[in-house]
């Protein structure tokens, strides 16, 4: 079998597959999608759980991708998820298999993902008060997630790991208080600067809770150390919280980027390679799959997306400009 390397005209090379299992969610969160949703992708041109794999599989056999993480939209809404996760592992070399998910279902799902050979879960918590829960997700559903949670630590799917979105006015005070609650149940924290990539273009830098601000506010309450550890391609800079072991991890992805460490690439669930969350153009394999292309034909479509990737995401020129995809449609 040929096999090449994922890398861009910088000399980036991409290792780290996001891949979108659907564009539906569950949860209207607000930095995410309107109140009303979104027009969701017609069923035809989903790739199938058979086109997913098969892509993934040249990804991970042919292109030195080693890490696979499914996400969306809510992938836990897809019906073969525990297939799909299933039949990645058993490519070979083996991917290091993981979900992002709002947890929603995770409860029930978890033994079975397990058993299915997944590795890890992010959870999305940007709060434990459930009224600023329903505020930000429009749902009332923070019982279920912290239910997930725990199936989660329960099945195995460790270290579980939450991701936390601060927004100005409704839960910018409350990092120390969601670190705390993540600590006394060791789960793994970090937060994520909020990025343009909102369905309803409200973003401002403005209203973005800096990096700095997190670090601050966490300050206030806890003893933070750097970890020294180079950030690498790893996007959150982490700091040992009293002294360690625990951690808390901080992902400046606006006001600190790390594109020149930059080690992802992102299939949507339309089949259409992305090499970067920003990016403005898009490789369609879905289409070259449906005409008939071989594996061979698909992995070079692929190696050529990637000389595209520009070198930075550029928020900060003005010449910035949103990509026509949410954040929900290409897959965070
Ligand atoms: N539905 C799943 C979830 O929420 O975990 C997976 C998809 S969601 C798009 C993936 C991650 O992107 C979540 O952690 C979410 O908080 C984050 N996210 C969504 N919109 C964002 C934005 N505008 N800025 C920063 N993070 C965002
Ligand atoms: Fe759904 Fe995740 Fe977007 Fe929230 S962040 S609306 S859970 S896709």
């Amino acid at each position: 079998m040929r096999t090449q390397e994922l890398v861009d005209r910088h000399g980036r090379i991409a290792t780290d597959l996001r891949v979108s299992l659907t564009d539906r969610c569950n949860l209207r969160c607000s930095y995410c999608m309107p109140a009303e949703g979104l027009d969701w992708l017609p069923h035809e041109e989903a790739l199938t759980d058979d086109e997913v794999v098969r892509l993934v599989g040249i990804g991970v056999e042919r292109l030195g991708i080693t890490e696979v993480r499914f996400t969306g939209g809510e992938p836990l809404l897809r019906r073969g998820l525990a297939d799909i996760v299933r039949r990645t592992k058993a490519l070979a070399p083996t991917p290091d298999v993981s979900i992002t998910t709002n947890a929603l279902g995770l409860e029930r799902v978890a033994p079975t993902l397990a058993a299915a050979g997944l590795d890890r879960v992010n959870v999305s918590l940007d709060t434990v008060r459930a009224a600023d829960f329903h505020t930000i997700t429009r749902r009332d559903r923070l019982h279920d997630v912290i239910a997930g949670l725990r199936a989660a630590e329960a099945a195995g799917l460790t270290p579980v790991k939450v991701n936390a979105v601060l927004l100005r006015g409704i839960n910018d005070d409350q990092a120390p208080e969601l670190l705390a609650w993540c600590l006394e149940r060791g789960y793994q924290l970090r937060f994520i600067e909020q990025m343009p990539l909102d369905a309803q273009h409200g973003w401002t830098r403005e209203d973005m809770v800096t990096a700095e601000e997190i670090l601050a506010s966490l300050e206030s309450e806890f003893v933070l150390t750097p970890t020294g550890t180079p950030r690498g391609s790893a996007p959150a800079e982490e700091f040992l919280v009293d002294g360690g072991p625990a951690s808390v991890g901080v992902i400046a992805s606006v006001t600190r980027p790390f594109c020149g460490d930059c080690d992802r690439v992102r299939l949507t669930a339309d089949g259409q390679v992305r090499d970067c969350l920003f990016a403005s153009t898009e490789s369609d394999l879905r289409a070259a799959m449906r005409a008939g292309a071989s594996d061979d034909e698909l992995a070079d479509r692929w190696v050529a997306a990637m000389l595209g990737k520009r070198a930075g995401h550029g928020i900060d020129d003005v010449t910035f400009l949103q990509p026509d995809r949410p954040m929900s449609a290409i897959g965070g």
